[in-house]
């Protein structure tokens, strides 16, 4: 092989360029979609998907078809074209209105210079009413054991049905037609399988990336992301002047918890406390951010608020865990916790420096007789 003679079967290259088509979207859009998080503009991921794609979909659909528009073989690439389209309206599902849809159909007819055919205007009826069931499959197949029918139901059919009105304009053999329509099922099963592996790549990374920063026992934010966050608003906080607040508190006695009722006794003790924190936080502001930073202290990051401003959370969370009561059998399981708060200052030069001063609030609670609050 040389690279001015590729024997490689036009199949096979067909295959891979729809693949590479493919992978290029996916990196290009994994890009955009992390470039606009570190940039922390507020467009939905959604939003960038459907206006992507489509731009993605139609410079595709138009960039091909411009290298043989006009000529006898004008329907060459259309199981290429096909294929981009059930991309955008399957896997994508992008929705596009009919009123959106029909003048993208009539630009590309008046491009492909097709007008005058009838067969034409019976495609590319066709391949709207193809676009929008595939939307619908899309959409059923969610939660449905096995999405894979809907998708075969729609593809099938309408590719045939698509080549056959190609094969009444250009008039090619039934040979032809079979083989087109034969490359394009399978087309659309390696579609479906390479899009299949790269989804779930992108879950397992999600699962990956959310074990990795959540406590498996009281799903909060673990050290490791209460480490990573800090850094972050820290340093955003000496950039801009904006206020940040921490509070940690530490259950009482709690070693006397395990003792008397046992480990998993402890454990489910944890969990409410941690729970019960959520729930404040979620009826306060979701902003606020929670973390289990050691075996039963926790941590939360208030980013913008000054002290007093955390008065309100604080209080709710104090009080709302030494009213808990745990059921243990015939017994009642009640708790209390010490607390330290502290806003960030301009003297901090690191973290560690507000960490500490959190930290000896808390063990001033501690030593002061417990189930108290320390600000300073
Ligand atoms: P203080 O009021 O001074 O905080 O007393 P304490 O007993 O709470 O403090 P200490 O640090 O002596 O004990 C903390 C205990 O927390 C010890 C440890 O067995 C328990 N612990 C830490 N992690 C876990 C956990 O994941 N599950 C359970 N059940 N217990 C835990
Ligand atoms: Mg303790
Ligand atoms: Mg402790």
């Amino acid at each position: 092989m040389t690279w001015s003679h590729w024997q490689v079967p036009p199949f096979t290259t067909s295959v891979f360029f729809v693949l590479g088509v493919l992978t290029l979207y996916w990196v290009s859009y994994n890009w955009i979609i992390s470039w606009t998080h570190t940039h922390q503009i507020k467009v939905a991921d959604d939003t960038i998907n459907t206006w992507y794609g489509l731009a993605y979909m139609i410079v595709f659909v138009f960039g091909i078809q411009s290298l043989i528009v006009g000529q006898t073989n004008a329907w060459e690439f259309m199981n290429f074209e096909l294929i981009a389209i059930t991309f955008c309206a399957y896997f994508l599902n992008v929705r596009i209105s009919y009123f959106l849809l029909f003048p993208i159909v009539l630009v590309y007819m008046v491009f492909d210079g097709s007008l005058g055919y009838w067969q034409s205007w019976a495609h590319a009826i066709t391949l709207m009413i193809f676009f929008v069931l595939l939307n619908l499959a899309h959409t059923r197949s969610e939660g449905f054991r096995r999405p894979i029918v809907f998708y075969f139901l729609t593809v099938i059919p309408f590719g045939g049905l698509l080549w056959f009105w190609m094969k009444l304009k250009f008039n090619f053999s039934w040979f032809t037609f079979g083989e087109e329509w034969l490359y394009l099922i399978i087309f659309e099963i390696l579609l479906y399988i390479y899009v299949t592996m790269l989804t779930n790549d992108a879950e397992l990374r999600l699962q990956l990336a959310k074990f990795a920063s959540h406590d498996a026992l009281t799903k909060t934010g673990n050290f490791a992301a209460y480490t990573e966050d800090i850094e972050r608003l820290f340093q955003q906080s000496s950039r801009e002047g904006r206020a940040l607040s921490m509070m940690m508190f530490d259950i009482d006695h709690f070693k006397a918890v395990n003792d008397t009722y046992g480990h998993s006794v402890g454990d489910t003790v944890l969990r409410e406390v941690a729970a019960t924190v959520q729930t404040v936080v979620a009826e306060n502001d979701p902003h606020v951010k929670f973390y289990r930073t050691g075996g039963e202290e926790f941590n939360l990051l208030f980013p913008g608020y000054d002290v007093a401003a955390t008065k309100t959370i604080v209080d709710q969370i104090f009080t709302a865990i030494n009213h808990l009561e745990i059921q243990s059998g015939d017994d009642v399981i009640r708790l209390s916790v010490s607390v330290g708060v502290s806003a960030i200052t301009t003297d901090d030069k690191a973290p560690m420096d507000f960490y500490n001063r959190v930290d000896r609030n808390l063990y001033y609670s501690k030593r002061h007789g417990r189930m108290q609050i320390t600000v300073a």
